[in-house]
């Protein structure tokens, strides 16, 4: 693409014919704007509708707790951190939110990221190098991808849920060291990662298990502890956990857990921590406070189980096009990730639109953020919808589907 830049440009160049191309496939992306906060209603492009559409599943993002911690933060701590966390941007609040995660996860320490996303580049480009064998969940998270391949790993993906699969490819391993990355819920298919079997072949194997828990953590487990909780593993069976803030956390940023070994080789090792500035403290701050509403959120985590339950009963009765793992016996867990998978771009976009038209948001995923062939209606669910809000998106689906 770069040599586009150095042509005249116009209709012909590479890069209009790519933008051409991707709206020809169903597959341009646009933004809408929101006025306003995230919540469970939204006014998008002027209109106001349900949304069912954010990874806010705990409805903490516009919680009048976390408004006021966020002033108070920013009060006590100003706004912006003003430099790396090395040179002077570590503030008490950062250090007090990093013990605090560390004590939720029930590891020795964790390691405030600037981001989730930044999080799994720094984590796997530290602790691979070049040639070094990955393996992954076909279905992971892009971000634990590029950071395979960003480190130069010899990255395989392995069957998605499958540790048999995942097994077949160890076997070929002989004595390298090799690290296995999951996600813990699938972001776009909400099903749970096979955690105690990878747990064991990692064991096996003397492999390091690495698991992405930005959807689990806050909503999965009696606690809220995410996957791990669930599945009760610990920091000796899965060493390195990376976590999100701004999904059920409702706010912003993202830490890593595990030994004090692995943190401290983290502060010395991860370029994305190094090279980039402190989240601002008010935002820490923030954090903080959710913490404590997710620690204490059975409430909202029973709340938003029974609606994913009304959910999925009312899809099965309604015969709509529910991911595999939701339809039988189903998983225990209850997940507020459901997809319906339509397949093919062009329906899925239309779908997501005439949802829209009845004052319905629920945005249309497609390749390359899932496979091809797979796009999909993914409907997230949020403690504070009601089950009248669930009803009618049900309604809606009937006729639109
Ligand atoms: C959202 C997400 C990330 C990225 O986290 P951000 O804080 O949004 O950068 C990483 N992994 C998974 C599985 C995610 O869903």
């Amino acid at each position: 693409m770069l040599e586009a830049w150095k042509t005249t440009g116009g209709a012909a160049s590479p890069i209009s014919a790519r933008l051409v191309r991707q709206r020809q496939s169903h597959l341009y992306r646009t933004r809408k704007v929101r006025q306003g906060p995230q919540d469970t209603t939204v006014t998008i492009d002027g209109k106001h509708c349900i949304t069912f559409c954010s990874n806010d599943y705990l409805g903490l993002a516009n919680d009048p707790a976390l408004v006021t911690a966020l002033q108070e933060g920013a009060r006590r701590y100003g706004v912006g951190s003003g430099a790396s966390h090395l040179v002077s941007g570590h503030s008490a609040v950062h250090h007090e939110l990093e013990t605090a995660l560390a004590a939720f996860t029930g590891r020795s320490r964790a390691l405030l990221f600037s981001s989730g996303y930044l999080a799994n580049l720094g984590v796997i480009s530290a602790l691979v190098s070049p040639g070094d064998p990955v393996f992954e969940d076909r279905l992971n998270h892009a971000s634990l991808i590029d950071a395979a391949l960003l480190s130069r790993a010899r990255l395989q993906r392995y069957r998605h849920g499958d540790p048999q699969a995942l097994a077949r490819r160890l076997e070929k391993l002989a004595d390298k060291p090799a690290l296995i990355a999951s996600d813990g819920v699938f972001s776009m298919d909400g099903d749970l990662a096979p955690l105690p079997g990878l747990a064991a072949l990692a064991r096996e194997k003397d492999a390091l298990l690495m698991i992405d828990d930005a959807h689990g953590l806050g909503v999965i487990g009696r606690e809220g502890r995410g996957t791990l909780e669930y599945y009760n593993l610990g920091e000796d069976q899965a060493p390195v956990l990376m976590g999100t803030l701004g999904k059920a956390f409702g706010t912003f940023g993202a830490f890593v857990a595990g030994s004090d070994e692995l943190i401290e080789y983290l502060i010395q090792f991860a370029r994305t921590y190094i090279y980039t500035t402190a989240l601002p403290p008010a935002i820490a701050h923030a954090s903080l406070a959710a913490l404590r509403l997710v620690r204490d959120g059975h409430e909202r985590r029973e709340r938003l189980h029974g609606l994913c339950r009304r959910f999925i009963e009312g899809a099965k009765q309604l015969g709509l096009p529910l991911a595999t793992h939701l339809t039988g016996a189903g998983q225990a867990a209850c997940v507020p990730i459901i997809p319906l998978i339509l397949g093919d771009n062009q329906r899925t976009l239309a779908a997501s639109k005439a949802l829209e038209d009845r004052g319905i948001l629920v945005t249309a995923i497609r390749p390359p953020t899932v496979p091809a062939g797979s796009a999909r209606l993914r409907i997230t669910l949020c403690a504070n919808h009601t089950k009248t809000q669930v009803d009618q998106l049900l309604e809606a689906l009937s006729s639109v589907i």
